[in-house]
């Protein structure tokens, strides 16, 4: 007799998939676990949707996004043949993972505390990993990473810079020993919060035919909703992207999301300004959380990772939750004592600490 879920293809019940954060549906809460930009996008990118929406949506949209390229291209100086555009830049990892990380017998190499969705797609297309312990200092281990013997076996290796959920950056110089030890695969480097004090690696891509760079405009455009990321490398790397897109969905940017993410790349000094109000408001919340017993780590991103020495994290989180205040938490080891704390705007930080302060008594 046949069950419900024997309907599936057997591989459906072995997935694990990712668990994105709580978005409820109740206004007043003071939101900080998903990292979401606490500012809206630029007023030109609304601008821009509003009119691509009386605009033509009857037309499929442009199956190349050129407007986005031309616009992210122009933005970071380089060529519009090096850009990849998708629907969020989950997608673009799913085609990467895809395009370059299936070899036989061979494993994608990540550090074991990294963005969770990578293990995600490894379980969707069947490829093995291997992970690399983070330092003690939860600092990636560039000797570990770079170790020949597991260069020999790996099918390429994917990093954030700076990482999830530790808000750590790795120096280029270290993306550039990785560079150099992976010359036969890819190396991905995940820079969905670079753009909140860290240094991009797109600069490195004329000089790497095996560097691919990933951009989301979720964080640091404040676009989460609009669902747009992009990855930046050689040609050779772009056409293998466009080879897996064009065999899953042709239209994967909408007409909406093309005219917002183009004119968000546009509106230069509305960026600016933004991502300095997160990075001071960021050093602030450091302070302030130090102030109160917590280890900060370093941060380039738009959230903090910290654990108190004297407080369970599930129970922080529980407090932090009944006062209408959402953080991150996740069960996972080396990790379970710390929250993850997206950085809101100065009121929402300060009731964040005030609602601490009252937990900690
Ligand atoms: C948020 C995030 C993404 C996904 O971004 P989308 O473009 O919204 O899909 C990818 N990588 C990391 C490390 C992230 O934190």
């Amino acid at each position: 007799m046949s069950t419900k879920t024997s309907y599936w293809s057997p591989i459906v019940g072995e997935l694990d998939p990712y668990v994105p954060g709580e978005q409820p549906k109740i206004d007043r809460l003071v939101k900080l676990n998903t990292n979401e930009n606490p500012y809206p996008p630029s007023p030109k990118a609304i601008a821009a949707i509003q009119a691509a929406a009386a605009g033509r949506l009857e037309l499929y949209p442009d199956p190349d996004a050129s407007l986005v390229r031309d616009a992210v291209a122009k933005y970071h100086g380089i060529g519009a043949e090096q850009i990849f555009v998708g629907n969020g830049s989950d997608e673009v990892l799913a085609h990467a993972f895809f395009a370059f990380f299936q070899h036989a017998g061979r494993s994608l190499v990540m550090p074991d505390i990294t963005y969770s969705f990578y293990t995600v797609y490894c379980g969707l297309y069947g490829i093995p990993y291997s992970v690399v312990p983070l330092r003690d200092d939860m600092q990636v281990d560039i000797g570990a990473l770079t170790d020949p013997a597991r260069v020999a076996q790996a099918a390429g290796i994917i990093v954030a810079n700076p990482n999830a959920p530790t808000g750590i950056e790795l120096p280029l110089a270290d993306i550039e020993r990785l560079l150099q030890a992976y010359p036969e695969q890819v190396v991905l480097v995940d820079e969905a919060y670079v753009d909140f004090g860290g240094t991009s690696a797109i600069g490195l891509v004329s000089r790497y035919p095996n560097l691919l760079v990933v951009h989301t405009l979720s964080k640091s455009r404040s676009l989460a909703g609009l669902r747009v990321g992009f990855a930046v490398g050689q040609p050779h790397l772009i056409e293998g992207l466009e080879r897996v897109k064009n065999s899953f969905n042709s239209y994967p940017v909408d007409r909406l999301a093309s005219a917002g993410a183009a004119a968000a790349y546009e509106d230069v000094d509305y960026f600016e300004q933004s991502r300095q109000a997160v990075m001071r408001t960021r050093d602030e919340l450091t302070v302030s959380l130090q102030a109160l017993g917590f280890e900060v780590l370093p941060s380039k991103t738009n959230f903090v990772f910290a654990r108190h020495p004297g407080h369970d994290a599930a129970g922080l989180l529980a407090g932090l939750r009944a006062e209408g205040v959402l953080v991150r938490h996740f069960k996972k080891p080396r990790i379970s004592q710390y929250l993850r704390i997206s950085i809101g705007t100065p009121e929402q930080c300060t009731r964040l600490v005030d609602v601490l302060r009252g937990i900690l008594g």
